[in-house]
């Protein structure tokens, strides 16, 4: 882009405008909304114009692997979302997490990793790196004193996912990067269900945060792709190289939509979040419901660390405290209960997505887990009586009709 091109810019703008005006990808068309830029390489005016661009003393695009006009300014957008200097656009959230691991451990380093993470993380933990020398051991998130006892010597990375995957239980951020990096240790935090609207955690001392686009960013449900951010050199140069050579880049049009999702994204969540906490107040007076995990319910264990957490600390009305669009509970009567109340609604789609503005409902037990071993779900406290809703964008009451059924 040239400065012709650019637009305005303003660090202080609060996150709804971040979303919308930061590093808007203008061509000398001057196109007012981005264009998707679908091409795999770049061609040059002269053998020196080529030669200064591969080395860096040019600005330029080289080959879509590892530098696109759409995939830079989702990252530049999302970097500045985030408060990170660099991002990396991954092919998907569970690229991000391996591109992280790959790009900066190495064999016989070992991860403390939180407990009740998003299931494919655990399998990647367990079961991949696991084979190239990367030992992963998991920890409660809400308890960071188990987290220095658990440290080693060759403890590199704490990775925690927070709110957990699907207890909604809380680890306290800066509380965790002060351990971390007492002991030579990073800290990344996987900020997929809070995104940066209700959630900073570079700003609370973390040092990178991984993100499945596909979830609240895209927001409807279309494209699959995810990104690391952080600092300029871990971030911006070490896993920049990693990616201009291994190649586990986002799509372009991919990062398009996502593009544009974020321009929704303080709007939506900030919706998100409002009609979870009333489903979440609604579930908690049924009388078939035995306990409703969400971090805004004052009875939630860790209510005050979510009021202190997860609000921007940015400008704006996108400033506001929520607490996420996601909602897991307990119904009575076990698999069979739950299953029949997934079975009883009629709108509601079952599908383990979320982050839709279509509400979905899942059994973690049998979908998003059922890959763990019955031992590891058990220790992570998801039971075949727990159901997990994510509650999109529909009228609340409509939700709350849709569920009504099964719970009679
Ligand atoms: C979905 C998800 C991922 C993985 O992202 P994909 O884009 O599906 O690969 C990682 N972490 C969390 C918390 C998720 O919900």
């Amino acid at each position: 882009m040239t400065d012709t091109t650019e637009p305005y810019f303003d660090p202080e703008w609060g996150y709804a405008t971040l979303g919308i005006r930061a590093a808007e990808p203008r061509t000398e068309n001057m196109e007012h909304s981005a264009s998707v830029s679908l091409t795999s390489s770049h061609v040059y005016r002269s053998a020196a114009e080529a030669a200064a661009v591969f080395s860096g003393q040019q600005p330029g695009y080289i080959y879509a692997r590892f530098s696109n006009p759409t995939v830079e300014a989702f990252e530049r957008r999302l970097a500045a979302m985030e408060g990170g200097e660099a991002c990396i656009a991954t092919a998907s959230g569970m690229v991000a997490i391996q591109t992280l691991c790959l790009a900066l451990l190495k064999a016989g380093d070992h991860i403390l990793a939180s407990r009740g993470l998003f299931g494919a993380s655990i399998n990647l933990f367990n079961n991949i790196l696991s084979r190239f020398g990367l030992e992963t051991t998991y920890v409660d998130p809400t308890d960071p004193a188990a987290w220095k006892a658990a440290v080693r010597p060759n403890t590199k990375l704490f990775f925690v996912e927070t709110p957990s995957n699907p207890l909604m239980e809380l680890a306290d951020i800066r509380a965790l990067a002060d351990i971390a990096h007492a002991h030579g240790a990073l800290l990344a935090v996987d900020n997929c269900f809070l995104t940066p609207v209700l959630s900073q955690p570079l700003k609370l001392g973390a040092d990178f945060v991984i993100h499945s686009g596909t979830k609240y960013i895209d927001g409807q449900g279309r494209c699959i792709g995810g990104a690391i951010v952080g600092d300029a050199q871990r971030v911006g140069k070490d896993i920049y190289s990693y990616m201009r050579t291994a190649g586990p880049c986002l799509s372009p049009f991919n990062a398009w939509v996502f593009l544009k999702g974020l321009e929704t994204l303080a709007l939506r969540v900030r919706a998100h979040s409002d009609s979870a906490l009333k489903l979440a107040q609604w579930l908690k007076a049924q009388p078939r419901v035995k306990r409703v995990f969400y971090p805004g319910l004052p009875e939630h264990p860790q209510h005050e660390l979510a009021r202190r957490q997860l609000a921007s600390p940015g400008r704006g009305a996108s400033a506001a405290v929520g607490f996420g669009g996601i909602v897991s509970f307990e119904v009575e009567g076990g698999r069979e209960a739950a299953w029949k109340l997934v079975d009883s609604t009629r709108m509601l789609s079952i599908t383990a997505n979320l982050g839709d503005t279509r509400s979905t409902i899942t059994h973690p037990a049998t979908t998003t887990h059922a890959r763990v071993t019955p031992e590891a779900r058990e220790q992570a406290g998801i039971t075949e009586s727990l159901l997990r809703i994510s509650v999109g964008l529909e009228d609340i009451e409509d939700i709350i009709r849709d569920l009504e059924r099964g719970l009679a």
